[in-house]
């Protein structure tokens, strides 16, 4: 069966359609700026990529419909009718506490994904207008969502409640929820099939490290604590996003510089992280670059966000009792020999050894520890869409 799995954002929209049995991607691309200048972007596996600017996509409904119109192309297409799509499966940000697993979407769904659109308010809007421009289009094929926030609903109390007044849990929903939960899902069960072990016996820690960056302990299978909070601002130090600091810190700079909220958010969320301290990039890249040339603050950006993740790892091996693998995931995760050295440096002491030619790898499965390491060390490229695709065709089928 064929899944169409859409990423709607506010003006953009990614999509693939892919086969989850074979894993085979027939197409995928991106349209954006939808409502201002549409531009579309179309490779379809096999054939020449397309690319189109000035394409009339006024609203989400054009560009779904241009994507459909590509898909089914006679000349440039990868199916014959849009009957060989067999469901959408869609992104969607925030399921609050009512998603705990991805969903077949029905009125009521769409009602209660509505209702946690104050948790996610840059996000879960184009989501249902992704959704609702997708039904209007394909009013019989199935519809499943899949939340960012579902897998961490495992967590316990104890990992979840922030130490506020209990109302602000009870009557505001304020507690962490975790985000990329889709990736940590999907490489903590390709590390069980890595491991050759039933995920229900395996303690992992998942590290998917990006622009967005998140560690999570998996217990069991199950996400049992989580780096992001009540939203994706919190945990590791990220690529412009500041992660964990002392709340105090607002009201200071706040009152010392005049900021008003929407200021000093703006400076958490997008001059903050590895760009803030070091003042080069966000893109590690770039910091790797200008460290060697004596630039100390890009050092200490990464060496920063090194030791973060360490701290992670040592605070959710001692939350599970013990870790069997740790896994490195997401752009830096994937492709970053020096981080994962870094990071797992010093970690002896817990049975982690890293195997340094292993080591040098870039975005392939590989287990990169020595073979006498009590702790395996996996790198997994993540696989968002594949997952969703997964979870979409596991639901229609049921
Ligand atoms: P993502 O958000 O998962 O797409 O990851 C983006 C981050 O991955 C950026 O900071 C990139 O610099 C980083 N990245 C991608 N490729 C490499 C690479 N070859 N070496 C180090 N970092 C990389």
């Amino acid at each position: 069966m064929n899944i169409l799995v859409i990423n709607a954002g506010s003006s953009s929209l990614k999509y693939q359609l892919l086969n989850p049995e074979t894993q085979e991607v027939l197409a995928k691309g991106l349209c954006e700026r939808i409502g201002i200048d549409g531009k579309f972007t179309y490779k379809p596996t096999g054939k020449e990529a397309v690319k189109e600017a000035d394409v009339a996509m006024p609203t989400h409904s054009e560009a779904i419909q241009t994507v459909l119109n590509a898909l089914v192309d006679p000349a440039n297409g990868v199916i014959g009718s849009m009957d060989e799509i067999g469901a959408v499966g869609h992104r969607v940000v925030h399921g609050g506490e009512k998603f705990a697993s991805s969903v077949l979407i029905t009125d009521e769904v769409m009602a209660a994904i509505e209702e946690c659109n104050p948790l996610a308010p840059l996000h879960n809007p184009a989501n249902i207008i992704g959704i609702k421009a997708c039904q209007a289009l394909m009013p019989n094929t199935p519809m499943v969502a899949v939340f960012d926030t579902a897998f961490h609903q495992t967590m316990p109390p104890v990992a979840y409640t922030y130490a506020l007044p209990y109302e602000y849990y009870e009557q505001d929903k304020v507690r962490r929820y975790g985000f990329h939960g889709t990736s940590h899902k999907y490489v903590s069960q390709r590390a069980a099939v890595m491991l050759g072990k039933p995920i229900e016996e395996l303690k992992l820690i998942s590290c998917h490290l990006g622009n967005g960056s998140s560690v999570t302990a998996i217990n069991g299978g199950k996400s049992v604590d989580t780096s992001m909070g009540f939203t994706p601002l919190a945990g590791l130090p990220m690529g412009t996003r500041c992660g964990d600091i002392d709340a105090g810190i607002l009201e200071y700079l706040m009152n010392k510089h005049g900021y008003n909220i929407d200021e000093m958010l703006n400076i958490l969320n997008k001059k903050s992280g590895v760009l803030g301290i070091s003042g080069v990039s966000s893109d590690f890249r770039d910091l790797e670059a200008a460290a060697p040339q004596g630039n100390q603050r890009a050092q200490l950006a990464l060496d920063s966000f090194d030791y973060n993740v360490k701290k992670l790892i040592g605070a959710y091996a001692a939350a599970m009792g013990g870790v069997d693998a740790i896994i490195f995931t997401a752009g830096v995760g994937e492709n970053g020999p020096d981080t994962r050295a870094n990071v797992v440096s010093g970690l002896e002491y817990m049975g982690v050894k890293l195997d340094a030619e292993k080591n040098n790898t870039r975005g392939k499965e590989v287990d990169v520890a020595t073979d006498d390491s009590k702790v395996r060390v996996l790198v997994i490229p993540t696989n968002e869409e594949l997952m969703i695709a997964m979870d979409t065709a596991a639901i229609v089928k049921a």
